[in-house]
């Protein structure tokens, strides 16, 4: 082990300079770290072809010739360094633009080389950039060379001589070393149920594999190791906290909850919301501290079933409140709860940035003698001068918008951490919410209420727009309500700005008053203003809202009936799935309509086709994870989870889940990993713990 710790400037052929590159550049501080920067593709290097044979659209292609007319071209600042390459069927050009002094000192005119790369098409002509120059007696030699490792460098490193056939050799010298010794992180059981390679073994193979067979058989063992120490870090979480924490007992279903149950309740469940709520009920009666994650597609009624859980506690004698990252979100929830619980004995409030000093007044007061007993708020709720008297659940909606601090906070809020429920409407594969939420239980409501028309989604160019505008007049002479939503992007603030406020012009030209109403909604509002215009949009009184993202998350108007999202091509996936999610939610028909310009990207064209052919979000969310990679969704960046080394999200689920089994009966068989052939995952799972940087997530 202690080997395999020492500082990466002690191996041979690296020292000071190159080591201090290397921490910088890849964050290889040691030998191990060394050993676990995998390659990212390994090339067939048993094939040679001929220059007459390459064509631009070939992978890594390997070709045999000699070496001549070696020279600089360009002027300072973009020389780059050409030579040719000559066998029997043609000549090939080799160019490099980093790195030129390192390696024309160590090439020679007028020989034989095996060179290796991608064949690019320039002017015409085929060449290879940054080919890779091989001898060919030192590749016959070398066996290892015929499946290629190919590692990730810098540009930084390569114009260092860093390349990726160094970091091979460094790594072929690290494993020659008779120092050289992996020690074993699973259980001798585990890797015969599995037939799992063994660590020593699969290090070396997953570098330098005899063969393609054998390289996967490696890089299956190395992920299945990833997956099991991060599923049995996330779940040791869970039995901990559940060690730790006695959960508030919420022992009885009381009067508030069976009078609006039965009385109050404007609808009959779905039977996916009536499996969420029994999930929820089983947790807070037991005494253990409920962490539970609910997901729902948009649309699917997870507000009620909040209402239920809080319910819950209020017939216990505790607190609720409930956490929304907008103020339009929160004062929507705040109305719609406070109407559902009008009849019942039960006082609601709302806190919010903008919340007056007196109000605040009241409402701490309140709190703290326990008069009140739901608060519905955004993030003024977790700051510190917030005490309840007895908080008994603490509810996030929309938890992928909030930090995992913010929630943290949330958890302070009692003497006895509260139960937790966090809900998402942005659904997440379920691989990644494995990987994400591992410590949190996880619910579904997979059903949408009934009676509810698909929405029905459309396509259209700019050039359609009188169309869309006649349809536009239709739908509200039904009565219907209509949002047109524009981009809003970050880097151009401005011009999107502009956009929103041209878009919102023509539309008051082609839909004047006093036949038409329009309201405005953008971030740039005071929230007294937004709330307004918000308010007169909810009551009917506009029949079209122009509006930004601001929109995006949670607002509920059932009456509006038709979407239309401007310049769709720049939305992502899950945001176009949330705006969508705006209508659809009353009984009628409802039309979503993504306007695009012709000229979009293959990407654009693949996001918006999802769009039309599905409604459902966790098809949706696949489709973006398979788009973007799961670095790009919403929720995951701060997390550091992603942070795989070999592993993928997208491709290796069935390893995820089998990693996942393993851990769970590992830790319910022997949860501290004392018995004696558990000693190496106790032993690396120590380890893992003490170097992964990454939090929890609630
Ligand atoms: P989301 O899950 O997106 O937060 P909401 O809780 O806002 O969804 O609910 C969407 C709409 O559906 C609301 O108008 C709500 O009153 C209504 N709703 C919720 N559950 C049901 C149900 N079981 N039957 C009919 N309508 C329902
Ligand atoms: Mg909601």
């Amino acid at each position: 082990m202690s080997f395999l710790l020492t500082p990466i400037e002690y191996l041979k052929g690296i020292g000071p300079t190159k080591g201090e590159l290397l921490k910088k550049e890849l964050q290889i501080f040691t030998f191990n770290d060394l050993l676990f920067h995998f390659p990212y593709r390994h090339i067939d290097r048993s094939k040679v072809y001929t220059i007459s044979e390459l064509r631009a659209d070939m992978p890594y292609v390997q070709v045999k010739g000699v070496l001549s007319n070696l020279r600089t071209l360009g002027t300072k600042g973009s020389q780059r360094l050409v030579a040719e390459l000559r066998d029997e069927t043609g000549v090939l050009e080799l160019v490099w633009f980093q790195g030129h002094k390192w390696i024309k000192d160590s090439l020679k005119a007028n020989t034989v080389y095996l060179a290796f790369g991608k064949p690019n098409e320039f002017n015409g002509t085929i060449n290879i950039v940054h080919p890779n120059l091989d001898d060919p007696e030192d590749a016959a030699n070398k066996k290892y060379l015929h499946i290629m490792p190919m590692y990730n460098c810098t540009e930084k490193m390569k114009a260092r001589g860093i390349d990726s056939k160094v970091l091979m050799k460094c790594i072929h010298s690290l494993m020659a070393d008779p120092r050289f010794d992996v020690e074993e992180s699973l259980s001798e059981p585990l890797l015969k149920e599995h037939d799992l390679m063994a660590r020593k073994l699969a290090l070396q193979n997953v570098h330098f594999p005899p063969n393609l067979a054998v390289l996967a058989k490696a890089q299956y063992r190395l992920k299945f190791e990833e997956f099991f120490f991060i599923q049995l870090k996330l779940l040791r979480y869970k039995v901990k906290r559940h060690q730790l924490f006695n959960g508030i007992k919420l022992e009885i279903i009381g009067d508030k909850f069976n009078d609006f149950y039965n009385k109050y309740l404007p609808f009959e469940l779905t039977n996916a919301q009536k499996r969420v709520v029994k999930e929820i009920r089983a947790d807070v009666k037991k005494g253990v501290q409920m962490n539970r994650l609910v997901q729902g597609d948009v649309g699917s009624g997870k507000t009620v079933v909040a209402l239920l859980a809080m319910l819950m506690a209020i017939d216990n004698g505790y607190q609720a409140c409930m956490m929304a990252p907008t103020e339009i979100l929160a004062s929507q929830h705040f109305t719609s709860i406070s109407l559902l619980v009008k009849d019942l004995p039960i006082k609601v409030k709302l806190l919010t940035g903008s919340t007056l000093t007196k109000e605040r007044r009241i409402i701490h007061e309140a709190l703290e003698n326990g008069e009140l007993q739901i608060l519905i708020g955004t993030h003024a709720l977790i700051e510190n001068k917030v005490a309840f008297k007895n908080l008994g659940i603490a509810i996030v909606d929309e938890q992928h918008r909030f930090g995992v601090e913010q929630r943290a906070k949330l958890w302070q809020k009692n003497t006895y951490p509260p139960h937790v429920l966090v809900m998402t409407a942005t659904p997440i594969p379920r691989t990644l919410a494995m990987t994400l939420y591992g410590d949190l239980d996880t619910s579904v409501i997979d059903e949408l209420p009934a009676g509810r028309k698909p929405i029905q989604t459309l396509m259209r160019y700019d050039a359609s727009r009188l169309a869309v505008f006649g349809f536009m007049k239709n739908e509200i002479l039904k009565g219907r309500q209509i949002y047109i939503v524009y981009p809003l992007i970050e880097e151009s603030e401005t011009m999107d700005y502009k956009n929103l406020v041209d878009g919102y012009e023509s539309i008051c030209r082609e839909f004047p008053e006093p036949n038409y109403q329009v309201s405005i909604l953008h971030g740039r509002m005071k929230p007294k203003e937004k709330e307004f215009e918000m308010n007169r949009f909810l009551r009917g009184e506009t029949n079209i809202m122009v509006a930004t993202t601001v929109i995006e998350v949670g607002v509920n108007v059932p009456n509006a009936s038709v979407m239309i999202i401007e310049s769709a091509q720049k939305f992502g996936l899950s945001q176009l799935h949330q705006l969508r999610g705006r209508v659809g939610r009353g009984a009628d028909q409802s039309f979503c309509i993504l306007m695009s310009d012709i000229k979009q990207s293959k990407e654009a064209k693949l996001r918006l086709n999802t769009m039309v052919e599905t409604t459902d979000g966790f098809k949706i969310a696949e489709a973006d994870l398979k788009l973007r990679g799961p670095g790009e969704l919403e929720g995951t960046a701060q997390s550091g989870v992603l942070d795989l080394k070999i592993g993928d999200l997208y491709h290796d689920t069935a390893i995820l889940a089998l990693a996942r089994n393993s851990a769970e009966s590992l830790l319910e068989n022997d949860p501290n990993l004392q018995a004696e052939e558990n000693k190496p995952m106790a032993k690396y799972d120590a380890l893992y713990r003490k170097t992964a940087k990454w939090g929890r997530i609630s």
